[in-house]
């Protein structure tokens, strides 16, 4: 990010909307950009490189899922998609072609900082993580080795199965990212245990036993009903 002042993408048509988003990051000391189509989207992406995209998804040039799929195809760039689509499907989709988050509208000035609060953080985070090439991750009490093959947590040697491992590690390695229940099968498992939903819970909620203290407020795994999970930076 340069100059320490993140340059954020506001894709949107409704300029009520785009209006307030653009107030609210004035406000924060973020600078922006607007986009008012899904052209104009790709072509900001491409010519300011943007820290963050906040993309709607209803546009008047095409549709949002498109702009994702197209920036996708070049960038990672997180993007996080605003959108009236209240369907869990809608978002399952968007998360699954490559957004990294998701709000609904109406949508509160609160909740947008604190999203982009979380996805930069992820970003000053898999930054530096780059830098000292870690093989170890640390998250509050949680330190897992990738090369040992172990976890702890306050010191304490977590004992999980293979699968608590794998499923730890791919929420660590994603921090900040809401992972769909789809795409965590597909990675634990494969595809053959496509939408195994169940099976999830069951293996998410050992894995929380080991690592909640409190498994009601849980601080490092949260939830996203119907949807899937998130690794909460601490
Ligand atoms: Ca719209």
């Amino acid at each position: 990010m340069t100059n320490n002042k993140p340059l954020i993408l506001i894709v949107e048509d409704d300029s009520a909307i785009r209006n307030l988003i653009a107030t609210t990051l004035e406000t924060q000391n973020y600078k922006y950009h607007l986009a008012r189509n899904g052209s104009q989207a790709i072509n900001e992406a491409v010519t300011s490189c943007p820290d963050i995209i906040l993309l709607d998804l209803g546009l008047p040039d095409m549709d949002g899922m498109d702009v994702i799929r197209k920036i996708r195809s070049w960038s990672n760039v997180p993007i996080i998609v605003i959108s009236a689509r209240t369907e869990e499907k809608d978002k399952i989709d968007a998360l699954d072609t490559g957004a990294d988050d998701y709000l609904t509208k109406p949508f509160s000035v609160e909740e947008l900082l604190a999203r982009l609060r979380v996805t930069l953080r992820r970003l000053s985070y898999a930054q530096s993580e780059s830098e000292n090439n870690n093989s170890v991750y640390k998250n509050g009490g949680l330190i897992i080795d990738y090369a040992a093959g172990c976890a702890s947590l306050d010191g304490a040697e977590l004992h999980l199965t293979p699968i608590e491992y794998k499923l730890l590690c791919l929420l660590a390695k994603n921090t900040g990212k809401v992972l769909t229940h789809t795409y965590i099968t597909q990675k634990i498992w494969g595809s053959s245990w496509d939408n195994d939903v169940a099976s999830l819970r069951v293996f998410m909620a050992s894995l929380r036993k080991k690592l909640e203290t409190d498994t009601a407020h849980p601080r490092y795994i949260q939830t996203h009903v119907g949807i899937g999970y998130r690794m909460l930076r601490i």
